[in-house]
This record gives structure tokens, sequence and C-alpha cells, in this order.
């Protein structure tokens, strides 16, 4: 499996750097996002290192976004928001900041001011 020891989110997936799991199984981890836009943003990443989404195969990717599916509805069901984002950025002028492929899950409630 493709780690990077410079990757904030591969050291996650490794354990060296703390984060609040919410789900994980052989090849995905969703975890809290440490600076979340809405209260229950999450993050959903692959544990294997992939720049991109290109650069994934799409049955990993389908797994990624089974995982998204069922965190939203247990987000749905706990959180109750009135609405949810799903997002996933790539490349710097996609505005993507971390070079590890992830999934936003953000809960939306009627005015809560986010412009995203
Ligand atoms: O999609 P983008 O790359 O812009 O988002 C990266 C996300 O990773 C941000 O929402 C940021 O808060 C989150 N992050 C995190 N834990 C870290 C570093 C970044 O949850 N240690």
């Amino acid at each position: 499996m493709r780690s990077d020891k410079n990757c904030i989110f591969c050291r996650i997936v490794a354990g060296e750097i703390p984060s609040t799991k919410v789900f994980e199984d052989d090849s995905v981890l969703a975890f809290m996002d440490i600076s979340p836009l809405t209260p229950g943003h999450l993050l959903v990443v692959p544990k294997e290192h992939f720049e991109t989404i290109a650069d994934m195969d799409p049955q990993l990717f389908g797994r990624l976004a089974s995982t998204v599916c069922i965190l939203a509805k247990a987000t749905n069901r706990s959180l109750k928001p009135d609405g949810l984002n799903i997002l996933q950025l790539n490349g710097k002028a996609g505005n993507q900041v971390v070079p590890h492929v992830h999934m936003h899950l953000v809960p939306r409630w009627n005015e809560d001011g986010l412009t995203i």
C-alpha cells in the first residue's frame, strides 16, 4: 500500500497524528475535520496515498463513495441537519489543500451562513 511520510493524512492513517475516527475498514478511514465548517464535518479518505481522484482505482473510489453514503445516513439520523454537502477537490487549481484524496461531508443548517 502506497504511503507518503510527508502526507498529513497518511500520518493520520498510520496513527502518528491523532484524529477522531468515526469509521474504519481495511481501505477507508473517516475522521472529524480538525477545523469543521459546521458541527459534524467529516473527512473520508482512502488509506492508501493517492493525490487526486484520477489516480485512484474506480473500485476503490466506489468504496470511498459507499462509505460517504453510509455516513450521510448516520449524520442525518444523529444530527438532523437541514441539508448535507459532499465536496471533493482535486489539485491546487481546484482548491485542494491536502494532496491526499478526501471527501468532505458537511452538514448544513438553514441560515448557517456558510457559502460553499
Ligand atoms: O479539500 P481540502 O484539501 O481543501 O481540505 C483539507 C481539509 O483537511 C481541511 O478541511 C482541513 O481542516 C482538514 N485537515 C484536518 N486535519 C489535519 C489537517 C487538515 O482535518 N491535520
